[in-house]
């Protein structure tokens, strides 16, 4: 084949990553204490606008944390969409609290606040809203049902560094947020994740329980029971070169975005990523929709896709569907969890790379699509009045 593989995602590491963790690597603060874990933190901080962000292992221990900094725990109940990965149902079974799944929105793929409110009873301590695949959930409307019902938000921005919801940062919209530096996510520190909060309060005890919850007077002495969660200065390190480059993967990804819109053809039942007017989506994953599509059919299709030297990845599972949460799913998150795919998208590659995947997308469709379409989804979704068409907000 001379064409070459093209990967879902990739990191773009360049030469001042390498300038930076080598430095790290040479000043001998190798572990959790050095300048790069404090520049990471105040460049993050500040790139979300929020007060505090701390550098923790990954993702899924900065939910975890921000579970047990709220005291959550056994006996409690917190409700999350039922797509999401799968991380987000972990970080609240390692408390002891039950994870809830509620349904999402069919456009944005984000929880549904009327589901959740439904959801709620006197054992819901926390909602957390996933901006999925870069796309901001619902805030104000969650916002208002957090008042209400006296419980928290927790955003888990893992995929949605940069994304904005009215104009605000996702990180600084709830209590407390979550971000992840896995190698495909926005920016990446190998392994790696943040929190993120403006209360103070909050913040000092999920950064006592980042080191072991150790005394700041006592060495040794410790009130309770924490974690060592804390991110390396190798990483951060390449956090900070990461950060001076993010809003040119940003401008890129939208770029992407604008030439797989302009490439691959859509109708009503063939659609690329949803987004609300009123946000900055930050397309963590470009997202194709196939109503005829079924699970089976789906995946011929991908296989087709990587025998023609183009990688994809199905929608996440639903959380409801696996053997750990088992239990009725909810009705719209199955059906995209079934149907959805994610085509490539990372900062090196090519408009020729799109029109390619572009291609092969439109040809095989035109192969695989039934005579007569008589799917009622579609028929409700081309009626939706939304923002989707090929424009693009920068
Ligand atoms: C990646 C991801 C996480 C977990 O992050 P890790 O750094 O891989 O632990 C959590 N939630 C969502 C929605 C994610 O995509």
């Amino acid at each position: 084949m001379p064409n070459q593989f093209l990967p879902v995602a990739r990191p773009s590491i360049g030469s001042r990553e390498e300038e930076l963790v080598l430095d790290a690597l040479r000043s001998g603060w190798i572990s959790s204490i050095g300048k790069y874990i404090d520049e990471f933190e105040v460049a993050f901080a500040r790139y979300c606008h929020v007060d505090y962000a701390l550098a923790v292992t990954n993702g899924t221990a900065a939910l975890h944390l921000a579970l047990a900094a709220l005291d959550i725990g056994p006996g409690d109940e917190v409700i999350l969409p039922d797509f999401t990965f799968v991380a987000t149902a972990n970080a609240v079974r390692y408390t002891g609290a039950t994870p809830v799944f509620a349904d999402i929105d069919p456009e944005t793929l984000c929880i549904d606040p009327r589901s959740a409110e439904r959801l709620v009873t006197k054992a819901t301590k926390a909602i957390i809203p996933v901006h999925i695949y870069g796309h901001p959930a619902d805030m104000d409307a969650l916002g208002e049902i957090a008042k209400v019902h006296d419980v928290v938000l927790i955003e888990d921005a893992a995929e949605a560094h940069g994304a904005e919801y009215k104009g605000r940062r996702v990180g600084g919209l709830g209590k407390c947020g979550i971000f992840s530096f896995y190698g495909n996510k926005i920016i990446t520190t190998g392994e790696g994740g943040a929190f993120t909060t403006s209360d103070q309060n909050l913040y000092l005890r999920a950064k006592s329980l980042r080191d072991h919850a150790m005394s700041p007077t006592r060495r040794y002495h410790h009130d309770e029971c924490g974690f060592n969660y804390r991110m390396t200065n190798l990483q951060a390190a390449l956090g900070v070169a990461q950060m001076e480059r993010i809003e040119e993967f940003q401008s890129k990804r939208a770029e992407i975005m604008g030439w797989y819109r302009s490439a691959v053809v859509t109708d009503e039942s063939i659609r690329l990523n949803r987004f609300r007017e009123d946000v900055r989506n930050v397309y963590w994953m470009i997202c194709l929709e196939v109503d005829w599509l079924d699970e089976t059919r789906r995946d011929e299709f991908m296989n087709e896709l990587k025998r023609r030297g183009i990688d994809t990845r199905p929608y996440f599972r639903t959380m409801s569907s696996l053997p750990m949460y088992k239990q009725t799913p909810q009705p719209v998150a199955e059906r995209k969890a079934q149907t959805g795919i994610n085509l490539p998208c990372y900062v090196e590659l090519t408009q020729a790379d799109v029109r390619r995947i572009a291609g092969a997308v439109n040809e095989l469709l035109a192969e695989m699509r039934p005579n007569a379409v008589r799917d009622p989804a579609t028929i409700l979704s081309a009626a939706t009045p939304f923002a989707c068409a090929g424009l693009d907000q920068a």
